[in-house]
């Protein structure tokens, strides 16, 4: 009999509560999820795990960032009003986040008086911020849209044109279907190789732009924050282009 067994994350959630968010550089309200690594059989665990971190993911944008429970007062199961969830889980957060809340009023006012470090760090942050998103979405296949209709078109031409280079070119009906089957190939290849990108430009682009926008960077500031990722093998710096960025803004 063969077993299946090793480790795999366990994602527990844990409830809701209110932070400041950087990607969209306001407060706002989160769900809360205990990571874990367990031991299964099978696909099967039985426990939530060791623990391996806490993460908080905004239900605006999505991001998952780090979590500390030392930070929350409470966690409650049900999610609130912004104003019930602060008073709820993180009722001292208006008063710690009083600096980096009067930032964000300048961000949003009048980016120009920003010293150059500062508001080049500012535009730099959401890069990092959303890199272990992408990081660890592009680190297993995935099956999107693109993908599906590639392979959803392989198989209505295998299906089909075997049958019609019978009828319409039997002399030639093997080299069609070879020349079929290698398109076909080539096709879901195409679509794989490239599933990294679309993942990029659809989902995490807008949200980036988004908050880059306040900023206006220009973009040889985009250029160069990109080239360092790149150099610093982040997958998000391989995958991004500065034109889709751009776009948004
Ligand atoms: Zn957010």
């Amino acid at each position: 009999m063969v077993y299946i067994w090793g480790t795999k994350y366990v994602y527990s959630k844990m409830g809701y509560v209110a932070d400041f968010c950087p990607i969209c550089r306001r407060p706002r309200a989160f769900s809360l999820r205990r990571t874990g690594l367990a031991k299964h059989i099978y696909y099967v665990t039985i426990s939530q795990g060791d623990l391996v971190c806490y993460e908080r993911t905004c239900l605006k944008c999505k991001t998952i960032l780090a979590a500390d429970l030392n930070d929350y007062e409470c966690i409650p199961k049900k999610n609130e009003p912004l104003p019930a969830l602060v008073n709820m889980s993180n009722p001292h957060m208006m008063e710690l986040l009083k600096d980096r809340l009067a930032l964000e009023e300048v961000v949003r006012k009048a980016p120009t008086s920003l010293d150059d470090e500062l508001r080049f760090a500012l535009i730099r942050s959401p890069f990092y911020l959303l890199s272990p998103t992408v990081e660890r979405r592009l680190s297993k296949l995935f099956f999107d849209l693109e993908l599906w209709l590639a392979i959803g078109a392989s198989i209505l031409i295998l299906k089909t044109v075997p049958g019609l280079a019978d009828r319409y070119l039997p002399a030639e009906s093997d080299r069609v279907y070879i020349g079929a089957l290698i398109f076909c190939l080539l096709l879901v290849f195409w679509q794989l190789l490239t599933q990294g990108s679309r993942y990029v430009r659809k989902r995490i682009v807008p949200v980036l732009a988004k908050s880059l926008k306040p900023l206006r960077p220009k973009v040889s500031e985009l250029n160069v924050i990109v080239r360092d990722m790149k150099e610093r093998k982040h997958k998000l710096g391989r995958k991004i282009k500065v034109a889709d960025i751009q776009r948004y803004l």
